[in-house]
This record gives structure tokens, sequence and C-alpha cells, in this order.
């Protein structure tokens, strides 16, 4: 069903002009992949008002060219719709948890339980849920799992009560965790109940439980707790999941905060802290563009290595060889070459077969290579070659590898120069 945003990123890379046109399909690409996953109609629409008025009012940046300008506002208005930063404090404070039945807050509360446990702080976990039956035994048996008290009343269908004598219980500990019920609908009498429940532990975080299916729905939920209780955190479960989490987004919008967590799994080990960049990802289905282009960048800032100069066409042993340098630092070539939107270039499969071992077998040829010969390949001949690997330690089979290789990539190198007008620059694509 449809093409994903990086088949969008694609198409624009391959285009030589960047117009209305081009970034109007761009933006109705976006628009397509949001909406199927999940993401409410209208922050699709701002989100899409933004980028256009961007693209087309902003000059790019010094050096950036226009293409690099505009996917790197793409990037960054995706970013802006993720909601705040949410920091997590390692230190004394009690946690509220709301949210509908089934969404997933007793799993979630034993997972942060474990995972302020490892930070080294004294957990204490409190059964609110008087609705559910079992409710007290299934957050019970999470918590001795991990030796963290957890206090509850499974007969008292006093919540308040309950709380408030579990505030007395466990007075020593530094972060104090609330499991409450949600039911099947948002009842007058849930809210009431979080609202009082609210007072009475002076919490220091509300932290909304959404179920990454949930869609839609997630908007008005979200309202109706912070209304009551003002919600400052998100967290999304059931990531591990196919649905992509964008109803959730919705609540983050409603509410002003931002995601704190995201639960992966039905283990109490599976939280993980929300990264905007994994969940941009996901959420458009394409590779983590952001983090690969700044070890790109770092990689590639270390040492004069022109990707420009290359493009034109000149490609040296030398060149390849400070490449291979650099490549060792951001990953396996492969890997790297399959996230850059590269406008459908075709790339030959062992172009990039190259393992690190192999890499530093090829420095170390190329080191007893010299400097004419690393200029100008194309002299290295028969004796050379029994020169260069006697030199090595290699077979001449090592070596004749080697320039295969180099011809790969230069050949490789040439497409890309067809495909970007000398313009394709891989440090700044995004
Ligand atoms: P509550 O009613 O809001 O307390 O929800 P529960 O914590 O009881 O969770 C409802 C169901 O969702 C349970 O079967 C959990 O195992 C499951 N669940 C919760 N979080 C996750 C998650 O991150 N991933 C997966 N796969 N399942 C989860
Ligand atoms: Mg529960």
């Amino acid at each position: 069903l449809g093409t994903g945003l990086k088949d969008a990123m694609k198409k624009l890379a391959g285009k030589t002009v960047i117009d209305r046109a081009a970034v109007e399909e761009l933006v109705k690409d976006l628009q397509r992949v949001l909406l199927q996953s999940d993401v409410n109609v209208k922050l699709v629409m701002g989100l899409s008002k933004s980028i256009k008025e961007r693209a087309l009012d902003e000059e790019p940046p010094k050096g950036m060219n226009v293409r690099e300008h505009v996917l790197r506002i793409v990037y960054q208005e995706l970013v802006k719709l993720m909601g705040k930063e949410c920091e997590v404090t390692l230190g004394p404070q009690t946690i509220l948890m709301a949210g509908l039945q089934g969404s997933g807050k007793t799993t979630t509360t034993g997972k942060l339980a474990r995972f302020f446990q490892k930070k080294g702080l004294r957990v204490g976990v409190i059964c609110a849920d008087v609705f559910r039956p079992g409710a007290y035994d299934q957050l019970k048996t999470l918590c001795n799992k991990v030796n963290v008290p957890c206090y509850g009343e499974p007969a008292e269908t006093d919540a308040v009560k309950i709380v408030k004598a579990g505030i007395k219980e466990l007075k020593n500990t530094e972060v104090l965790l609330i499991d409450t019920q949600g039911r099947h609908a948002l009842e007058d009498s849930l809210i009431d109940e979080i609202i009082e429940l609210n007072n009475i532990t002076k919490a220091t975080h509300r932290w909304l439980v959404i179920d990454a299916a949930l869609g839609q729905q997630a908007r008005e939920q979200a309202a109706r707790f912070h209304e009551a209780i003002s919600i400052d955190g998100v967290i999304i479960t059931k990531m591990d999941g196919t649905a992509k989490g964008g109803g959730a987004l919705s609540a983050v919008a409603e509410t002003g905060s931002g995601i704190v967590f995201i639960g992966s799994g039905e283990t109490i080990e599976d939280l993980e802290r929300f990264d905007p960049d994994r969940f941009i990802s996901r959420l458009l289905g394409m590779g983590d563009l952001r983090a690969l282009m700044e070890r790109a960048e770092e990689a590639m800032g270390e040492d004069d290595f022109d990707v420009n100069a290359m493009m034109k066409g000149k490609f040296t042993l030398r060149d390849m060889y400070k490449q291979l340098e650099s490549l060792k630092k951001m990953g396996p070539l492969k890997q790297v070459m399959s996230m850059l939107p590269l406008g459908g270039l075709e790339i030959p499969q062992d172009a990039f077969d190259v393992t690190g071992k192999k890499m530093e077998r090829y420095k170390v040829i190329m080191d007893s290579m010299t400097n004419a010969e690393l200029d100008n390949p194309s002299m290295i001949s028969g004796s050379r070659v029994q020169r260069i690997s006697t030199g090595a330690g290699a077979t001449p089979e090592e070596v004749r590898e080697l320039l295969k290789y180099y011809k790969t990539m230069q050949r490789t190198l040439k497409g890309f120069k067809g495909m970007g007008g000398g313009k394709f620059n891989m440090q700044r694509m995004m």
C-alpha cells in the first residue's frame, strides 16, 4: 500500500530543480505516510503548511543546496510534532499513572519501578486500581520480580483510602509510583477519583499511558485527563506491535507535553527512553537518517575527504584509502548507502561488500605502494603487483582484488556524478 517517505525523499533527491511543484509533491507524499500512521489530520495539515512556507520562503543557509535545505526543514518540522523534550528526574518524586484500561498502565508501572531501581533509587509502588479484579496480584507479581515493595488492599473499594495508607507505609521510598484504574470509558467517577488521587499524593508527575494502536481516540482521552490533572508526559506502549504510534502524537499535542518513554514489549525490561529520531524513522518507515548523517559528518570532518572532488570523477587510490578510513568510523558502507535518498540510483551489490577486516588488508597493501602508484593506479602492472604483494605480505591475488574493488568504486562514483550534477553532498543531506 503506497510508498514510504523514503521513496518521496528519493524522488526529491533525483530532481535537479526544487520548485513549488516539487515541494508540493513531497508534502503530499509526506501527508499520505503520516495519515497512514494514524497521525491526526489537523496535525498533518499544520505540518504541511509549515514545511511549504519554510521551503519556499527561507533562503538555504550558506553551503547548503535547495534540496538539502528542504529535507532539513522536513526533519525539523517532524521533530516539532513530537512535542517538548521530557527530562526524567533521577531523584525523589511521585508519579501518578493515568490512562484507560488495557493501555498498559500496570505493566508500565512495573517497568518504571525497574527503571528507577536500576538508577539506584529506592522505589515503592501503590496499587490504586479497585476496579479490575486481580489488579493488585498483577502489580505485586511484577514488583516481586525486581524486589520492589508494592502496597495494596485487594478487599478495599476506596482507592483514596488505599493510597493514603500506602503513602504512610512507603514513606522511605524516593520514587513513588501509583497505578490507577482505567475502566472502559471516561466516566465522571473515574475522573473525580484521579483528581482526588492527584491532590492527596501531591504528584510531581502525571503521566498518560497510551496504546500505540489507539489512533484518533487518543486525542479525546488526553483532553479529558489533561483537563482533570494536567498531564505532563506521555508514555506510548506496545510499540513492538505493528502500530506506528501516530495517534499518540495527538495526545502530545493536546497536552502540550512530550513523550517520556516507549513501551516495547511485555517484559519488565522493555522500556525505552523516547528518542525522536527513532520514532520519526518508525513513523515514516525509513532508516535512522539523522543519526547516520551525524556520524557521517563526524567521520568525514576529521580528514580532508573531498566528496565533491570525488564526484567530479577524480578518484585515486589515495582517495580510496581516506574513504576506507572514514567509512570504518561510520559502519558498513552498504548500510549507510541504503539509508541515503539516492534518487533511484542503482548501486552494484558487490561494490560495498567490504568487511572491516578486508579494509584493513587493503590499507596494508596500499601502504606498500609508491605515491605515483597511489595517484595513478593504472600504472600498476604485473611486476608492480608482485613487488607490492611481497612488501605487504600479501598474495598477488589480493592486490588484484584491491584494484578490482577500486575500479568498481570509481565506476559507482561516476554514477553519483551523473545524478547530482556534482552537487550531491553526503555530509549535508539532512
Ligand atoms: P492496564 O489495564 O492499563 O493496567 O494495562 P496492562 O498493564 O494490564 O496491559 C494490558 C496488556 O497489554 C497486557 O497483556 C500487557 O502485557 C500488554 N502490554 C503492556 N505494555 C506492552 C508493551 O509495551 N508491549 C506489548 N507487546 N504488550 C504490552
Ligand atoms: Mg492495570
